[in-house]
Order: structure tokens, then C-alpha cells, then sequence
């Protein structure tokens, strides 16, 4: 059974995908959805609702196995692993695009956006020469409003690993510049991470590199999260 061609509505690809998932043996889930973000291409909400990349309607049952075994419950380590490697590395955005105006994203710029964001690349210039030597690539930041509990964010491409953007919540903006500050120090440590093919996480190295830096080495406000989700606070 496949999906072949890009006249199929977003509805058939999610309702194939499920079809085809099930065929496989997929475990039972609260919920099954459909998305084109490219920084989470699988995740289990914590309501255990099961959310993939569309473009997974196209992949080959090979791909599909390696999502059932990894989600399945009991699946040791090391086959999870290489069934991650298996399905992170197939093609979905060529298969399901982006859509512009995904509800995730794009957030109406507020007034006084523009002159935060000034700032916030003037940061990035000056702590990218004070700690990393200038060797970190300029990098696009958001703001947003649906961050509560996490103060920041760094979405890094699934695939390829490569930094894409810096998030941070209005609500912490609030909390004035020098507080921002430690927090885009702290994305910029994961930054170096990602740039630096290292894991992306809050490891031994992510801490001796915030102390080397000047921060808490501490995960602040880190919320734990059981898929590939390549996004990390
Ligand atoms: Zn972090």
C-alpha cells in the first residue's frame, strides 16, 4: 500500500499513514496526528498522543517498522536507536512541505518586536566574541508568547543537526535584559553543541562549558520529553 504523487489532501496522507502504521503493528495511542514541522519529525505528547511528520504517508514500510518498533513499548536500547537512525533520515519535508502559517508557528509581531530583536542579535554578536572565540554563525530568534515554564529554546533541524533557530517567552523578556541574557548564553552553549556535532543535551559537556562561560551549568526549568524531539530548553 502507498501514497504516490502530491494530490492527496493532508487528510488522505494522515489517514493512509495511520492505515499503513496499524498494518504494521503500531501499539494502540490516546491519539494519532499529523504535522510538517521539521524539528519534531516524532513525538508522544505527555496525553500520549502519538504526532509525526505527514511525509511519513510517503515512506517505505521499511521506514514505517522502525517507527512501530521504536515506539513499542519494551524495545531495547539499542535497537531504538538504529530504528531512530532508520526513520530520522528519511526525506519527509520533500513529501509534505512546510505549510506557511503552521498553528505552531508564526505569532503576530507585536509593537516594539523589532527593536528586541536588534538587541538580541547585537547580544548574540557580543557574547559569540566574548566566549566563542566569534565562531558561531548568526542565528534567527523567536518570540513567543505559548512559553510559560521554559524560559528558552533551541530548535535544531532533525536531520542534519544544524542550529536553526533561538526561541524565547515573552513572559521571560519580562524579567529584564540581564536575566535574558544568562538564557541566551545557556541556548548558545547548546548552540555551540549543535555547530560542534556534539549531543545536544545537558550533559558533562554542556556543564563544563557553561561554567567555562559563566553560567549555572544547571537544565533550568528543563521539561523531559520521551520522542526525538530536537528541540532542547
Ligand atoms: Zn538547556
Amino acid at each position: 500500500m502507498g501514497l504516490w504523487g502530491q494530490a492527496a489532501t493532508p487528510e488522505t496522507a494522515e489517514a493512509v499513514l495511520r492505515r499503513r502504521l496499524d498494518a504494521l503493528g503500531m501499539p494502540p495511542f490516546r491519539g494519532f496526528a499529523t504535522h510538517t514541522n521539521r524539528t519534531v519529525l516524532l513525538s508522544i505528547t505527555a496525553r500520549g498522543v502519538l504526532r509525526m511528520h505527514r511525509g511519513y504517508a510517503w515512506a517505505p514500510d521499511r521506514v514505517l517498522s522502525a517507527i512501530v518498533k521504536y515506539v513499542r513499548p519494551g524495545t531495547r536500547r539499542a535497537t531504538r536507536r538504529s530504528a531512530e537512525r532508520e526513520f530520522l533520515t528519511f526525506p519527509v519535508e520533500v513529501h509534505a512541505p512546510p505549510v506557511r502559517q503552521s498553528r505552531r508557528g508564526v505569532e503576530r509581531p507585536r509593537a516594539g518586536d523589532e527593536a528586541i530583536h536588534v538587541r538580541l542579535a547585537e547580544m548574540h554578536r557580543r557574547l559569540n566574541m566574548q566566549h566563542f572565540g566569534g565562531a558561531m554563525p548568526a542565528i534567527r530568534f523567536r518570540l513567543s508568547s505559548r512559553m510559560r515554564t521554559r524560559l528558552g529554546e533551541l530548535a535544531v533541524d532533525a536531520r542534519s543537526g544544524k542550529p536553526l533557530e533561538i526561541a524565547l517567552g515573552r513572559t521571560h523578556l519580562k524579567h529584564g535584559w540581564a536575566e535574558v541574557e544568562q538564557t541566551v548564553l545557556h541556548e548558545m552553549v547548546h548552540q555551540w553543541q549543535a555547530e560542534s556535532a556534539l549531543p545536544v543535551d545537558h550533559g558533562a559537556v554542556f556543564r563544563r562549558k557553561a561554567r567555562a562561560v559563566g553560567i549555572e551549568p544547571s537544565a533550568r526549568r528543563h521539561l523531559g520529553h520521551g520522542g526525538p524531539r530536537r528541540t532542547v530548553d
